[in-house]
């Protein structure tokens, strides 16, 4: 039996629709992909039976000439940020351990409904705050790929680290993720693979566990730029259960691939040519552009003068939300209840909160807390909102002068684990150019551009016009047929 594990999304939709192979057979060998990596903890619960069972439906189907969905016989890995019926859904905190939601989020119904099926459920940074994995309950997900020479443990990214992991490891042909400020774009760059978050408002938040609802955003992430066309397809769609949800049909974005630049601009902008940036990272940077001129398009300069503004203003209002958000873990409603000896309601709440969430989380709660209390709420909340709306406008000029924006996705290649712990605000920086599109609620993609000199991916970016995701692929498509990125890590799991 061949290995179906290093096959995409399309390759093994078009094949089980071809009669190449059966979905069970797809499953099956995920499955045992999945079982044999238990080192690289990308999984906080396995859920092989829902993948035999979908795979089931699809083969049933295709026996009965009934027609296969876009997603038909894909199986996929799920954040764990995403509730699943009858799953246990954590957002790797403590505090939520033992939740099993009694509804499905609109995301995940979406791509059952389309025939993927769940190979479980994925490890993320905790309550998706964070850039390595590393604030997981469960312990971090490592990366699949090592430095030249050198056995020490990489972060796969973050927040959704396990789902950056598993995909690049083959244990999954894609996952879903979240992005808030980062959490798909960072962790598909460390880690080679393609991820793209859309347009604010394109994929539901409903029952996606929340963490800051004006940024929140769900994604594809897997190995190819078609492959993330055609999750995207399956994963978005308007929802009157989240009142942000965007009211606009869902265009073909995988009939619609096209990797001829020729009359489009695209944008570098100024401001991210930052002090102490790696020769790494600016080298492929202008591989990048030249990528981009050799698919036909036009390189411009352009300015986004707040960028240096906007990781600041980041770190103010996604805590502010959190805090907010957050609140609802009060021992009562969901998951861990801490109800020491004798002790009142009161006493409940605080030893839940205190025993459930970890530090950066409870970090994060007092941030947003302080800079939402009375005197200090014009102070920081306030001037933190003014600066997302300069940033915005940053944007909506540049779209005069370019179609899309290239910039390099991370300041750095993957970082050791244990690295940057101690230091958040070290930690807080690696987000410095993802974090702008996700204050304008801009789609914004990571594409694979090559590897460095320690043998670890880079990643691309590009960034688009409010609901442009055509645009966005199509200049990674671009990107992709000249990085032709096919290293793969080497197995030690
Ligand atoms: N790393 C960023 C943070 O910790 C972004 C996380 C995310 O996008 N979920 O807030």
């Amino acid at each position: 039996m061949t290995d179906l594990t290093n096959l995409g999304v399309r390759e093994i939709r078009d094949g089980i629709a071809n009669g190449e192979f059966t979905a069970r057979e797809v499953a099956s060998q995920f499955n045992a992909a999945v079982e044999a990596a238990a080192a690289l903890n990308t999984f906080i619960v396995t859920t092989p039976e829902k993948a035999l069972e979908a795979a089931d439906a699809t083969d049933a189907a295709r026996a009965a000439g009934k027609p296969l969905g876009r997603m038909g016989g894909v199986p996929i890995g799920m954040k764990d940020l995403f509730c699943t019926h009858g799953t246990q859904t954590t957002a790797a905190s403590h505090i939520l351990e033992g939740f099993v939601p009694q509804y499905e989020s609109t995301v995940s119904a979406n791509l059952w409904n389309a025939g993927a099926g769940m190979l479980g459920k994925l490890n993320l940074d905790q309550f998706a705050m964070g850039s390595s994995n590393e604030t997981s309950f469960f312990g971090p997900a490592k990366s699949p790929w090592r430095k030249e020479g050198s056995n020490m443990a990489l972060t796969a990214g973050g927040s959704s680290g396990g789902s950056s992991s598993a995909v690049a490891a083959r244990l999954c042909p894609a996952a879903t993720g979240t992005d808030t400020g980062g959490s798909i774009r960072q962790p598909a760059a460390v880690t080679g693979i393609v991820g793209i978050k859309p347009t604010y408002g394109r994929c539901s938040r409903w029952g996606v566990v929340a963490f800051a609802s004006s940024l929140d955003q769900a994604g594809p992430m897997a190995r190819s730029v078609e492959d993330c066309a055609i999750m995207l397809g399956a994963m978005a769609g308007y929802d009157p259960k989240d009142s942000t949800s965007l009211d606009m049909p869902v265009p073909d974005w995988e009939a619609a691939l096209d990797a001829d630049l020729k009359g489009k601009k695209v944008g570098i902008p100024r401001e991210y040519r930052m002090e102490g940036t790696p020769q790494d990272i600016l080298d492929s940077w202008k591989q990048g552009e030249e990528w981009l001129k050799d698919a036909g398009a036009e390189i411009v300069e352009i300015s986004l003068p707040h960028t240096k503004y906007a990781l600041p203003a980041y770190y103010i209002i996604a805590p502010a939300e959190a805090s907010s958000n957050l609140a609802r873990y009060d021992g009562v409603r969901y998951g861990l209840r801490d109800l020491p000896e004798g002790s009142g309601l009161q006493d409940m709440y605080a030893a839940t909160r205190a025993d459930g969430f970890g530090d950066e989380v409870k970090r994060r709660i007092l941030i947003g807390t302080y800079v939402l209390s009375a005197g200090f709420y014009d102070a920081y909340y306030t001037q933190a909102q003014k600066i997302r709306t300069l940033v915005a406008q940053d944007f909506e000029k540049a779209w005069g002068e370019c179609d899309v924006i290239l910039a390099p996705t991370t300041p750095n290649a993957a970082f050791g684990l244990g690295e940057m712990q101690s230091d958040p605000l070290a930690m807080y920086l690696n987000d410095v150019f993802a974090v702008p599109a996700s204050l304008a609620g801009l789609p914004a993609m990571s594409v694979p551009a090559g590897l460095n000199s320690d043998g670890l991916p880079l990643g691309l970016q590009i960034v688009g016009k409010p609901f442009d995701e055509q645009g966005v692929l199509n200049a990674g498509l671009a990107i992709e047929r000249r990085a032709s990125f096919e290293e793969k890590p080497e197995k030690w799991w």
